[in-house]
């Protein structure tokens, strides 16, 4: 199979190909960029959320044990 010196990447929001010399590689454009950034601040990414860590951690820091 015939060796291509150049790899494409696309745009992981429009698949379009997107370039490494691009300054919003590696999204094709500034929009898609910013919409990344949008799904991750409307939670579009489900990975962590800090918000809930601190709530647990606070949970467990309750003085519940110390019943006495
Ligand atoms: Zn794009």
């Amino acid at each position: 199979m015939p060796r291509k010196s150049a790899v494409k990447l696309r745009c992981p929001i429009c698949k379009k190909p997107a370039k490494a010399t691009d300054p919003d590689f590696p999204f094709c454009s500034e929009r898609c960029r910013l919409l990344d950034l949008g799904k991750w601040a409307s939670g579009g990414y489900v990975i962590s959320s800090p918000v809930a860590d601190a709530e647990e951690a606070i949970r467990q820091d309750s003085p519940d044990e110390e019943g006495e």
